[in-house]
């Protein structure tokens, strides 16, 4: 079945210009782009949408440079969306993300590693609507 997931196309990608070639990569695989916008993210909206990883040793730096420089949030569909896109993704640490993939291709620390992905249906739910809301939504 179609589903949707969230991307975050991270302050490293959209500094170097890579914004264009990441996109192609996920709409060559397939996917449809069903919102799209440019933002800035303050802290405090970066301080939520990583709540999650409060407690981990990383959260502070984490924070810091996703606020570091404006980015694109997407929310994008295709059939099994949260899994399709991690595998294109690759693993969280470019050095050990297969090769091809675009963290492989276009990230350059475990931090600083080009793209967000949704982990799961029900948190893709909440990523989704951290950022947009239903009338912005279009397949
Ligand atoms: P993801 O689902 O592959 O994005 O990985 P996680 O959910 O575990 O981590 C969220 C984000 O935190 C990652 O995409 C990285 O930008 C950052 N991150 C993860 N692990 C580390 C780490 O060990 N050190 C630092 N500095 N950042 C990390």
């Amino acid at each position: 079945m179609a589903n949707r997931t969230l991307t975050i196309i991270k302050p490293d990608s959209v500094r170097k210009g890579n914004f264009g070639k990441i996109i192609t990569r996920i709409e060559a695989d397939g996917f449809t782009i069903v919102g799209i916008k440019k933002i800035g993210l303050a802290q405090k909206q970066a301080e939520a949408f990583y709540a999650v990883h409060r407690e981990r040793p990383f959260y502070r730096d984490l924070v810091k440079y996703m606020a570091s420089g404006p980015v694109y949030v997407a929310a994008l569909q295709r059939e099994d969306a949260v899994t399709r896109l991690r595998k294109l993704m690759g693993a969280t640490d470019p050095k050990k993300a297969d090769k091809g993939t675009i963290r492989a291709e276009f990230g350059e620390s475990i931090e600083q590693n080009a793209i967000h992905g949704s982990d799961s249906d029900d948190n893709a739910k909440i990523e989704i609507a951290f950022f947009f809301s239903e009338s912005e939504l279009t397949a």
